[in-house]
Parts: C-alpha cells; sequence; structure tokens
C-alpha cells in the first residue's frame, strides 16, 4: 500500500467512500448464441428466462461478473470495493501492459474479480465474484489484494463473505508474486474465522490449480454449480502421478460432491434461495460467546 493509514484506516475508507464508477455490464449473450454442450440454438430470451443454462441439456454458461451480481444480489444495492486499485508490471514482463488493456476493452472490468458489499435476499455480505473472460480469471496481485480486502471488511463489519469463483489459477505474468496470493488470501480467511463471519464459496465453471488449492478450499461451506470443471491439475497429470486411470467425470463438481470435497451441487436457478437459506442459518455471532 502506497499510504501510511494502515489497515483499518484503508477499511474505514472502503466501507464509507466505496467508489462509484459506471458499470459495463456486458453479457454472455454478446458471444452466444448456440449451446456448446447440445449446440442447440438459444434466443436472448431463453437464456435470460433461464439464468443462461440452457433448457435443452442444462448447460450452465459461463456468466459475465456483473451478470452473476445481477442474479445473485438483492437490485440496486451493490456497492463496489477496491475499484480503483490498478494492476502494474512489477516484473516487466513483456507485452504483459497490452494484454491487460486487451482484456479491459473486450471484457468492461479492470480485473478478474469484482468485489462489493451487498444484500442477498435481505442479508447484508460482502461478494467477491471472479470473470473468467478476463485473462482465464487468473490470480494476481490486484485479484489477491480485492479479495483480501472483501475479506477484511466482511470481519471488520462482522458480515457473511460470499466468493464465486472461476479461475485458470495463477497469473503467469506476475510469476512468484502471484503465487504469494495464494498465501495472502489464504491467510485472510482466517480473519473471516477470528471475527465469526461464515465464509461460502461456490465454484463456478472452471476454478482450477492456485486458486482451487488457497482460498476456494477454504470456504466454511462449499457449493459448486453443475458441470463445473475443478481440478488442480489435469487428468493426464494425475493419472501419470498416482499410475491408476482417472474416471472420466474426475474433474466435475459432481463427483468431487460424491467425495465430499464438495458440500452441494446447487443448480443455478436454486442458488440464491440456497445462499439465503445458508445465511440464515450461519448469520454471524453478535458478541457474548456466539
Ligand atoms: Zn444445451
Amino acid at each position: 500500500m502506497k499510504d501510511n493509514k494502515g489497515i483499518q484506516g484503508w477499511i474505514r475508507d472502503l466501507i464509507e467512500h466505496p467508489v462509484k464508477r459506471k458499470r459495463d455490464e456486458r453479457s454472455v449473450l454478446d458471444e452466444t448464441n448456440s449451446c456448446p454442450s447440445c449446440h442447440r440454438r438459444l434466443t436472448a430470451h431463453e437464456l435470460e428466462a433461464t439464468l443462461y443454462t440452457c433448457p435443452h441439456c442444462e448447460h450452465h454458461f459461463r456468466l459475465t461478473a456483473w451478470e452473476r451480481i445481477r442474479i445473485t444480489a438483492d437490485e440496486g444495492v451493490f456497492q463496489e470495493l477496491s475499484a480503483d486499485i490498478e494492476t502494474a508490471n512489477p516484473l516487466e514482463f513483456p507485452d504483459y501492459e497490452e494484454k491487460l488493456e486487451a482484456a479491459a476493452r473486450k471484457t468492461g472490468i479492470t480485473e478478474a474479480v469484482v468485489t462489493g458489499l451487498c444484500k442477498v435476499d435481505g442479508h447484508e455480505v460482502v461478494l467477491a465474484v471472479m470473470d473468467f473472460r478476463f485473462i482465464g480469471g487468473s490470480m494476481g496481485s490486484v485479484v489477491g489484494e480485492k479479495i483480501m480486502r472483501a475479506m477484511l471488511v466482511a470481519a471488520e463489519k462482522k458480515l457473511p463473505m460470499i466468493v464465486f469463483t472461476s479461475s485458470g489459477g495463477a497469473r503467469m505474468q506476475e510469476g512468484i508474486l502471484s503465487l504469494m496470493q495464494m498465501a495472502k488470501t489464504a491467510v485472510a480467511t482466517q480473519a473471516l474465522e477470528k471475527a465469526r463471519c461464515p465464509y461460502f464459496v461456490v465454484l463456478t465453471d472452471p476454478t482450477t490449480a492456485g486458486v482451487l488449492a488457497s482460498f476456494a478450499m477454504l470456504g466454511d461451506v462449499t457449493l459448486a454449480e453443475p458441470g463445473a470443471l475443478m481440478r488442480f491439475a489435469g487428468a493426464r497429470v494425475v493419472a501419470g502421478t498416482i499410475r491408476e486411470k482417472v474416471p472420466e467425470n474426475f474433474p466435475l463438481s459432481q463427483y468431487h460432491m460424491e467425495r465430499g470435497f464438495i458440500d452441494l451441487v446447487v443448480p443455478r436457478q436454486e442458488m440464491k434461495k440456497r445462499l439465503s437459506f445458508f445465511l440464515k442459518t450461519h448469520a454471524p455471532a453478535q458478541g457474548g460467546r456466539g
């Protein structure tokens, strides 16, 4: 951090002076008019009515961050946090600035995660939503920082934290600094635990590598969308390591639910209702022994 206000100071700033920026709510529909799974043509009307799931085969389309926020947060209450942190090129990786600019132009967001304060079915929460379109949802220093700050805001305000993950893993262009975000975000989850704030993770397609191996696997309750790919390494690498054939559905959310890695696979149309239930039953302890 460039300023010397200390953690309490910038948490207060985040809460009291959230950055207001015009939202560029680009849609998955801009790029799609047929189902990548069953290949049927779909209309925008059909997809909007099913929250971007295929009415024929239930394929769940990947959502943009703002679409996810729109279908998750109560209307008109989302207050973005940390929108002004800019990504640098600390290792002077060739063409990284151009890649960031191209990603921002394509997606209308400035990094692979959007965080903010909002309400879900009337419950106040801190929400973080990753966007795979931005350099594969990869976690560089700013993604790690935004997620950490969101968790600290939740801990400070004694609010539940919800993260929707979607990521190819670490940001290659930031090398070791990117890998350090795994430790940073994992440690930030302890602030939630200390403040007795429940932490909910929703794994969406795909969640892999450094993100899966850090804050994505540390939720108190871990949900996933049907068919979401989640793995640390590819099937061939795993098969080569353990010298056994791995089942075809090995990287998918249902497989991991059957083995206890995740608690529940929840179809998108039921997600808000389920989150609301968990928020109600896991309300943060307010003082006392909780
Ligand atoms: Zn389909």
